[in-house]
């Protein structure tokens, strides 16, 4: 399993394409995707790091906005 990226050791992340079969590894630092062998496909491209940017940006609003639900107390028993 390509969980390891080869070049800065660092942890690759299974992406998911439609258009690919199987999930590709994204390694963040390297900006390059490897397939389940391990051998490189592809850059990482600056249109990808922009959505991947814009995702995380909508990930942390969204925490932020949603509040933690207060843990229901439990109301006695009988
Ligand atoms: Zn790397």
């Amino acid at each position: 399993m390509p969980l390891l990226c080869k070049q800065c050791n660092g942890r690759r992340f299974p992406i998911a394409f439609t258009e690919e079969r199987d999930a590709l590894w994204l390694c963040e630092k390297c900006k390059n995707f490897v397939n389940i062998k391990d051998e490189i496909i592809r850059e990482w491209t600056e249109q990808e790091i922009e959505e991947n940017k814009l995702k995380l940006e909508d990930f942390n609003k969204n925490i932020t906005k949603e509040k933690t639900p207060e843990i229901k107390r439990r109301s006695g028993v009988n």
